[in-house]
């Protein structure tokens, strides 16, 4: 079972590889986007950490969705309402519990991807994080590497893809042949499940 403190241990290495790769997620954005995405997932993330020291949500859920709205209200990009919808419905859906099954998070975390894809509109192969989290959540009834391993995978595989959503898509075909960034960060969110289960 995983209890809140797993969550908490998700977002702080969610925080950390973010920090660490903030200048890829930089550099992905500057080929198809506006150079912005590692700075605006840095900042989103600072905030989450920052929260979550202070206010120290005792359940699951509440931790999800506290550092849902931080990523809403703090990031002022694309990505961060998106970020923030899918980590809050995915906390909604996890309710109250004290403890959730790694079944339970699955299907909660599937109502965050459809949150997002309802909030945003893409569809897998619009080239956006939708790419990653799809497959992800696909591959989490297998454990937390195997999602590792989809998500990681999936933002690959936005390289020969044409950006049909969001800021890349304006690039039309010149968004083939780079990796999305969000995509790419989405990869680094789920790898912080594997890295939470470790720790
Ligand atoms: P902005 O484009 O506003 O500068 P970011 O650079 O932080 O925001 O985030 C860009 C990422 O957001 C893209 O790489 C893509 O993965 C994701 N994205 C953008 N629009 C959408 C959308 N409509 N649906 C899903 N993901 C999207
Ligand atoms: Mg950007
Ligand atoms: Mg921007």
């Amino acid at each position: 079972m995983l209890d809140a403190d797993f969550f908490r241990r998700w977002m702080a290495a969610a925080a950390a590889s973010v920090g660490r790769e903030a200048q890829r997620l930089t550099d992905l954005d500057s080929a198809i986007g506006d150079a912005d995405h590692g700075i605006n997932m840095q900042r989103g993330f600072t905030a989450v950490t920052a929260a979550l020291a202070e206010e120290a949500p005792n359940t699951p859920g509440a931790v999800l969705i506290l550092a849902g709205r931080q990523l809403i209200s703090k990031v002022g990009g694309a990505s961060g309402p998106l970020y923030g919808t899918l980590l809050r419905r995915t906390g909604k859906a996890l309710g109250e519990a004290a403890e959730v099954s790694e079944g339970q998070l699955a299907a909660a975390l599937r109502d965050g991807v459809d949150g997002v894809m309802k909030l945003g509109g893409a569809v897998p192969g619009d080239k956006t994080m939708i790419d990653a989290l799809v497959p992800a959540v696909d591959a989490l009834g297998e454990g937390f590497a195997a999602a590792r391993a989809a998500a990681e995978q999936g933002a690959e595989a936005t390289i020969p893809l044409q950006a049909r959503k969001g800021r890349a898509s304006y690039l039309g075909e010149r968004s083939i042949g780079h990796q999305d960034p969000g995509a790419t960060s989405s990869a680094l969110l789920i790898a912080g499940l594997s890295a939470a289960a470790e720790s």
